[in-house]
């Protein structure tokens, strides 16, 4: 037989009215494996930390949201938010699957058209559009999602010189029943900025008022806000057709469904409290079928679902690279993984897995990252089986935003690599290296020498 592993002995107090008297546990089995590939042999091959990408999880998720609202509603199309992950392969996964390309900067316009995204099918949103970007979005018969007046007359007059007639929304901010409001984006419905905005567009020969649009938060957890708010669009563009007989052709619900994600402070856990898609897609066809739209004529309905759809089909491996007590005795373990990376450790509690065979024994841990800095904190307290030096662990929804908040700060960002549906791993981003990062620095002449 195989000798043990030794574990030194937790001596630990019994809390009442806990779930059992080992108190809550996070983890039952270890994650070996992410589709049927092993975390060793993926750290062993690519270097930890990892950012690891299920092509099939991505594919699974666009296909069920379309299910979810195709059911519900007869006229509907994805458009993904880059901003959410703009890896190339992450967003063709998403073309592939029939989805348009929702971008907030000339940055990610140019990036939808290099990935060969025709231009009548990118969705231009954000309040920094320059002129240039507007030009192009113009030329390109791109879907302009118009966010303050002054935007509204510059691509009145690049329209006018170019004579070219734009293809316009406006974004419509609106009081929804969630506080803050997000009004700082687009016109807001109550107080009549919105109908100023599309008074002007009707009134104006070089702007074509396709659409109306919002996006009324992000991670929402309630399925009513978006039910409140494309009833407000639905009277909007009810509205626009009463007044000057014009029909839009379709209304943009946004993004910000809350993924499975386990917000900081919440009870219990993001799988168990957090509304679905269906929820979703229930709350916005219904609200849309329920308005005074003929059911002909009811406008194509627009998402623009961005960590909902990707969240959950990523994943960050990493190492431990040592365990300490504090002073007040607590067990800390500190991996190779920083905020630097996981962003989005600043608002989640992201599930911790040991990527190897446990016993049953958990402490209460706080889980640092590598970083020289004291903010590098990835989990404030977990309950874990112990971890030793060299160990692995899986980070588990980490597909939104990390992969373009990160910073390169102290470390280098990692590899990141996409499984494919029969199980073949590619290099979707390779890792940062010191000459990558020094052909953006010019050292002046005087600087170049010196004497120590
Ligand atoms: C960020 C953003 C999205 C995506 O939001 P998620 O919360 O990731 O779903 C969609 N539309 C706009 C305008 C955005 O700014």
């Amino acid at each position: 037989m195989e000798k043990q592993r030794y574990e030194r002995p937790i001596i630990k107090k019994l809390e009442s009215n806990m779930p059992n008297k080992f108190g809550m546990r996070t983890e039952y089995r270890p994650m070996t494996h992410i589709d049927n590939v092993g975390v060793k042999d993926l750290i062993n091959e690519h270097g930890s930390p990892l950012f690891v990408i299920s092509e099939k999880s991505v594919r699974d998720n666009i296909r069920n949201a379309r299910k979810a609202f195709e059911t519900r509603y007869p006229k509907v199309q994805f458009a993904w938010s880059y901003k959410t992950n703009y890896l190339d392969a992450v967003c063709r996964t998403f073309h592939q699957e029939g989805s348009w390309a929702e971008v907030v900067s000339g940055f990610e316009y140019d990036k939808a058209i290099h990935n060969g995204v025709d231009g009548s099918k990118i969705i231009f949103n954000g309040p920094d559009k320059t002129e240039d970007d507007l030009e192009k979005a113009i030329k390109n018969n791109s879907l302009i999602h118009i966010d303050h007046l002054d935007e509204l007359y510059t691509v009145r007059k690049l329209a006018e010189r170019m004579d070219i007639k734009a293809q316009v929304a406006i974004r419509v901010n609106m009081d929804t029943g969630i506080y803050p409001m997000w009004d700082r984006f687009g016109f807001n419905y109550e107080n009549g900025q919105a109908w100023d905005a599309l008074n002007k567009i009707m009134r104006s020969d070089v702007m074509e008022l396709v659409g109306l649009h919002t996006h009324i938060g992000t991670f929402m957890l309630s399925p009513n806000a978006y039910a409140v708010a494309a009833g407000k669009m639905a009277d909007l563009a009810i509205g626009i057709r009463d007044k000057y007989g014009h029909e839009i052709q379709y209304i943009d619900m946004g993004g910000g469904f809350a993924s499975q994600n386990n917000l900081k402070g919440a009870y219990l856990p993001g799988t168990d409290i957090n509304p679905t898609i269906d929820d979703f897609a229930e709350a916005i066809t219904s609200a849309l079928i329920n308005s005074n739209f003929k059911p002909e004529k009811l406008p194509l309905l627009i998402l623009e679902t961005g960590r909902a759809l990707i969240d959950d089909a990523a994943y960050l491996l990493g190492t431990v690279i040592s365990n300490k007590r504090l002073s007040d005795g607590r067990r800390s373990t500190i991996l190779d993984i920083g905020v630097n990376v996981l962003f989005t450790s600043f608002w989640y509690d992201h599930k911790i897995t040991p990527a190897q065979p446990f016993t049953q024994h958990t402490e209460d841990t706080v889980v640092y990252g590598p970083l020289c800095m004291n903010i590098d904190v990835i989990r404030e307290n977990i309950s874990l089986p112990l971890l030793n030096k060299g160990d692995h662990v899986v980070i588990q929804n980490v597909g939104a935003y990390n992969m373009t908040q990160w910073m390169q700060f102290i470390t280098l960002r990692p590899r990141i690599v996409m499984i494919d549906l029969e199980g073949n791993v590619h290099v979707v981003r390779e890792r940062e290296n010191l000459q990558r990062l020094l052909e953006f620095e010019k050292v002046p002449e005087h600087l170049k020498t010196f004497e120590l």
